[in-house]
């Protein structure tokens, strides 16, 4: 009984060691400089503790002394500050064109950002190419198991987060494979998840003191949706959630990627959208810069085939709304630039035969940032890291 006691007594001492050390440096990272007796203070830790944890800080090279600073006393109080390359992250996203790599710091400042295009030729190719990008950037910035804090890896799919498998990527022709054992030779936490996930997820971080729920739209190759219900990200019973891009919009209507029929993917991606201007003028254009480059220079059918899209994805919208009437909608992805100045009429459209809300119940808007799934993929590793459980 006592051996119980005891080991409950150690296990509970261990816990608050390892919050007030989150606590700590979740307040040095607010922070340029600060006294360990304002940590103390403002954090209500003993000045004690404080000392003890900064003197393991020093130790381990996450922070470093400023300089003096006049104290009220007369005493001269030595400043700290939170070294930004102590700890870092990495994240990478797989698309079907590239592999995108950024390198952040414990402080999110973007360090080295890196973009590979590829031909698609199979996982094991991207793999190897990612494996040579990270061994490349843990010799540059000298990083060990200590200093990286983990992996993020965003993909366009269904994911199965917890074990880190791919369950389908149609996108990158991917069924059933274990992704996370690829680089647990690392030995970091590796993160593996849907791209639309973590673009909301990394939406959602930059306005997390003002909300708690948030949809992001993600229209690119395909269609995906992120949902983040009470500042987590809601991945459904069975990983699949948030298949926004196959629910059905028209029976027996065009064949979609995923093999099946009517998938609104198959109407509002930002393929599909190239699509149907090739069929309407028999040209082929390849891409959304030369979309975008002809509907700037007023190209009548680029506005016709834009007007029909903005309907169709109005459509699908509006069933989200309808079902999980959220506050905040974010709509991101490769089609951003066409979308700013047509959201007056996507919201028109949204809510034309909605009767239950309406336009003011609602904030919708276009992402910031195009690549937030890859933004999304770093921070994951760095939240992990802090946050106190
Ligand atoms: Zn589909």
């Amino acid at each position: 009984m006592r051996g119980v006691l005891s080991n409950l007594i150690e296990v509970n001492h261990s816990k608050i060691k390892e919050t007030n050390r989150k606590k700590i440096i979740k307040l040095l990272l607010e922070r340029t400089e600060i006294t360990k007796l304002d940590i103390s203070r403002i954090l209500g830790i003993s000045i004690t503790t404080v000392s003890t944890n900064i003197t393991e800080f020093k130790s381990e090279g996450i922070v470093e002394d400023v300089r003096s600073l006049e104290s009220t006393g007369g005493r001269k109080a030595i400043a700290i500050r939170l070294k930004e390359d102590c700890k870092f992250s990495i994240g990478i996203a797989l698309t079907p064109n590239h592999i995108k790599i950024a390198l952040v710091n414990i402080k999110k400042e973007i360090i080295e950002n890196i973009r590979i295009s590829h031909n698609n030729d199979g996982i094991e190719n991207l793999i190897r190419i990612i494996n040579e990008k990270i061994d490349f950037m843990m010799k540059k910035y000298n990083l060990d198991s200590e200093k990286l804090l983990g992996i993020g890896l965003s993909l366009p799919g269904t994911v199965d987060f917890k074990e880190g498998i791919i369950k389908y990527s149609y996108l990158l022709g991917v069924k059933d494979f274990n992704l996370k054992e690829k680089f647990q030779y690392l030995n970091v936490p590796i993160y593996v998840d849907n791209e639309a996930n973590l673009s909301a997820y990394y939406e959602f971080l930059s306005r997390k003191d003002v909300l708690k729920n948030l949809l992001y739209i993600s229209i690119t190759d395909g269609l995906g949706l992120g949902i983040i219900i009470n500042g987590k990200i809601y991945r459904g019973d069975n990983n699949s959630s948030g298949e926004f891009g196959h629910i059905k919009v028209v029976i027996d209507g065009k064949k979609c990627k995923c093999g099946a029929k009517g998938c609104l993917e198959a109407y509002a991606s930002m393929n599909s959208l190239i699509e149907s201007y090739n069929e309407e003028v028999s040209e082929n254009i390849l891409d959304i810069d030369e979309f975008e480059k002809l509907y700037m220079q007023n190209d009548i059918k680029t506005k016709k085939v834009l007007d029909d899209y903005l309907r169709i994805l109005a459509v699908g919208i509006s069933n989200l709304i309808m079902i999980l009437d959220p506050n905040t909608i974010v709509i991101g992805g490769d089609i951003n630039n066409l979308l700013n100045d047509k959201m007056e009429i996507l919201k028109k459209n949204i809510y034309k035969d909605n009767l239950f809300t309406d336009e003011s119940s609602c904030n919708i808007s276009i992402a910031d940032f195009k690549e937030s799934y890859m933004l999304g993929a770093a921070m994951m590793p760095i939240e992990e890291f802090l946050e106190i459980k």
